[in-house]
């Protein structure tokens, strides 16, 4: 028996209300059920942590949706589902927590370890399966105190290999997409061990396929100790994500995670100066200034960094995720966002390009540059664009300036730019981020929120750039 539809209280700190829900088909229903048997322990006995009268499918899908920072509706929803459909990792999830760890005692009692590849996937040349586990490898290195030698016979610590459904485990592999690779905790025999789904497409660099230098970068971690994070930025986030390896730093999260086990990597060379590693934006943070804000039906989109916050208007817990796991074409640290009330699309602009986003496809023809909106050819950069409700025109804010963009006829309108302070008062500092929603105007300034009226234009409040974020850390 299923009952996804019900509507329940899944969490104390979430009012029961019922959301529509999409049509869900049975193949989705049966596709639901193994994902959450398979990663969060959904099992067919009766649970003890679970309360009596709740049924189990419904808490492990709340147990999911809070792991990935959705919202707890312990129904199979569309963004649940697409959630579901992500390409992943194999390994369960299970603490609901910024970095974790198998435990303690489940970690390498020796800093140096053997690897050995034992068989190579046929989409790569050999050198480049090399260089790309040797890379991974060299991830964790880096940080800490393990060393890694390769062996060409014999058992090694981290035995790497690629196999197809099943491949001499329990844990059988999918097929295409799904589940991309998983790997063992440190102990002996096949613990340490990584393998990986060569009925997936692996790449060196190529935007097609999975890099392997990410998976495999992913997997070691588990090799090494690690298991998953729910920190979106986080290279143990279970979740597969494009970053290029030619520029990819590990995330402090995961430096953190690493280093709780093993320590610092001591045996640096202090002249060599290492990226700081990025951390993932922190809805805490209340001196946090965003890069840009937008609305999406009904939602409110917060872009800082290579993270975005998506708050539900019937929830409390935005749910942040990599721009890129919404929008793979999509740049980072972006300039200004906002959704078209004339066509359904949503605009991010960065520099002098403007990307257009129909649901999560790239608009074809986009990049545009943003000359494309009439403006002058000097602009180097928006800093903020809303559409005005009132005056049905797109407001582009440009240093201390804003324009008037008309998108029904395409035009920029005459008599603009005007002063920003003209229009909202209060408002002397450079403008970083703007928006509307519910009857106000919202501009943010450095870490200041300016709240309008729609109706009158009065500045009502001055709020911080994390008002709408409420601090959610678990
Ligand atoms: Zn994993
Ligand atoms: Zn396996």
């Amino acid at each position: 028996m299923k009952t996804f539809k019900l509507c329940i209280l899944v969490s104390l700190a979430v009012t029961a209300y019922c959301v529509p829900t999409a049509q869900v088909t049975v193949e989705e229903e049966n596709f639901a059920e193994s994902y959450l048997k398979k990663f969060f322990n959904l099992t067919d006995e009766t649970d003890p942590t679970i309360g009596r009268g709740i049924n189990p499918l419904t808490w492990k899908l709340g147990e999911m949706q809070r792991f990935f920072g959705l919202q707890i509706t312990g129904t199979l929803d569309t963004d649940t589902i697409a959630m579901m459909k992500k390409p992943r990792c194999g390994v369960p999830d299970g603490n609901i927590a910024r970095f974790s760890t198998f435990g303690r005692n489940q970690k390498w009692e020796k800093n140096s370890l053997t690897y050995r590849i034992v068989n190579y996937t046929p989409d790569m040349s050999v050198p480049e399966v090399d260089d790309s586990i040797e890379r991974a490898l060299q991830v964790w290195a880096k940080i800490t105190p393990l060393r890694f030698t390769r062996i060409h016979s014999g058992t090694a610590d981290i035995m790497i290999s690629f196999g197809r459904q099943q491949h001499g485990d329990y844990y059988p592999f999918d097929g295409p997409d799904g589940t991309l690779a998983h790997a063992f905790a440190p102990a002996s025999g096949i613990g340490g061990d990584a393998h990986f789904d060569d009925d997936e497409t692996f790449t060196f660099r190529s935007n097609t396929g999975y890099i392997l230098f990410m998976v495999a970068a992913h997997e070691f971690g588990h090799s090494l100790g690690l298991s998953h994070s729910n920190d979106p930025g986080a290279l143990m986030y279970p979740v597969y994500s494009y970053r290029n390896p030619d520029t990819f730093v590990l995330p402090r999260d995961d430096v953190n995670g690493i280093q709780s086990l093993y320590g610092r990597n001591t045996g640096k060379d202090p002249s060599v100066e290492e990226p700081e590693p990025p951390t993932t934006p922190d809805a805490c943070d209340s001196s946090m200034v965003l890069d840009a804000v937008a609305t999406l039906r009904g939602e409110m989109l917060f872009f800082k960094d290579n993270v975005f916050w998506r708050s539900f208007p019937q929830s409390r817990t935005p749910q942040q995720s990599l721009i890129t796991n919404f929008w793979p074409n999509a740049p980072s640290n972006v300039n200004a966002a906002y959704e078209s009330q004339h066509k359904d699309n949503v605009f991010i602009f960065k520099d002098q390009k403007v990307w257009a986003f129909n649901g999560y496809d790239l608009v074809s023809g986009y990049p545009k540059p943003i000359s494309s909106f009439g403006l002058p050819k000097t602009v180097k950069k928006v800093n903020a664009v809303l559409f005005d409700v009132e005056s049905r025109k797109t407001l582009i804010f440009v240093g201390s300036e804003y324009y008037s963009y008309d998108e029904a006829r395409e035009t920029m309108d005459k008599g603009f730019p005007k002063q920003v302070d003209q229009t909202f008062s209060g408002l002397t500092s450079e403008v970083t981020a703007a928006f509307q929603y519910r009857g106000f105007t919202y501009i943010y300034s450095g870490p200041y929120m300016f709240e309008y009226s729609l109706r009158t234009g009065r500045l009502f409040r001055v709020l911080r750039n994390s008002y709408f974020l409420p601090c959610t850390n678990f």
